[in-house]
């Protein structure tokens, strides 16, 4: 589903990525992990093209993000293209990044309903099955402000669902909440991941990536210092870099 090679990025001197590579299959969670700095929300950036990629090759499901090859030389695609394949992949944030003059409901048609062209009916029937899904039947008709962090959070994902994406990535969306919040976010994160959904989750929950990983990451300087079956990772890090930042989140 994800496959990226040899991938570089640097803001002006600044190296960021160093060459990652990183394989998701269909159906399966990785978790990425990493001190501050070491570029994770720039690579999950360059996966849905909000950056662009220096070096290397970035695929989703098939095809190349952000480019066509035309012979031997990439082309970078039309803003439309690009807009088409953001389409297809859920993004959630730290801060839940709601349109705080928007019902919860509104939040969540915005973009089937004004990008999509889905007629409003049959969005707001899949927006009320994914609010029940996310455990907010009842919370339609509240403005974000009237909600807590955990609720904005659940909302923010409904409302990536709803463009019923192929690839969720997640930049580290427990750690603005308080703490007796982030299990109700993780709850619902592991759900989508039963169902089957491929995601990307930046975190530093070491359970969440133990229980529900497939995969975990560890980078630091801009590349993978080791990857593998999170039990693993997160429990036996081969490197020395790996154990001595496990030793400071746990
Ligand atoms: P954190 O855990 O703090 O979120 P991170 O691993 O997500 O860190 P990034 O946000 O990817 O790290 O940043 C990696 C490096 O790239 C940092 O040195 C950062 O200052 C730099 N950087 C990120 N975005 C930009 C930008 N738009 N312009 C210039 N430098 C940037
Ligand atoms: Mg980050």
């Amino acid at each position: 589903m994800v496959l990226a090679e040899n991938v570089h990025k640097s803001f002006g001197r600044t190296r960021v990525l160093e060459g990652i590579d990183l394989r998701v299959e269909p159906g399966q969670v990785m978790c990425l992990l990493g001190p501050s700095g070491s570029g994770k929300s720039t690579l999950l950036r360059c996966i849905n093209h909000l950056e662009k990629i220096d070096a290397g090759r970035l695929s989703v499901d098939g095809a190349l993000v952000g480019y066509e090859q035309r012979g031997d030389r990439l082309h970078e695609l039309r803003p439309r293209r690009i807009a088409r394949q953001r389409r297809d992949i859920g993004m959630v944030f730290q801060r839940f990044n709601l349109f705080p003059h928007m019902t919860v409901l509104d939040n969540i048609l915005e973009a089937p309903v004004k990008v999509n062209r889905v007629a409003r009916t049959a969005a707001v029937t899949h927006a009320r099955e994914l609010l029940a899904r996310v455990g907010l039947r009842d919370m339609e008709s509240r403005y974000p402000a009237q909600l807590s962090g955990g609720q904005q959070q659940r909302v923010a994902i409904a409302r990536a669902l709803a463009m019923r994406p192929k690839l969720m990535l997640f930049d580290e969306p427990t750690s603005a909440l308080d703490p007796e919040l982030v299990g109700e976010v993780l709850a619902v994160m592991k759900d989508l991941a039963a169902e089957g959904m491929t995601m990307i989750v930046v975190t530093h929950e070491i359970g969440f990536a133990r229980e529900v990983g497939d995969i975990a990451v560890f980078m630091d300087g801009g590349v993978v210092v080791e990857s593998g079956d999170p039990r693993e990772v997160l429990v036996r890090p081969r490197h020395e870099r790996t154990a001595a930042f496990l030793s400071k989140v746990l």
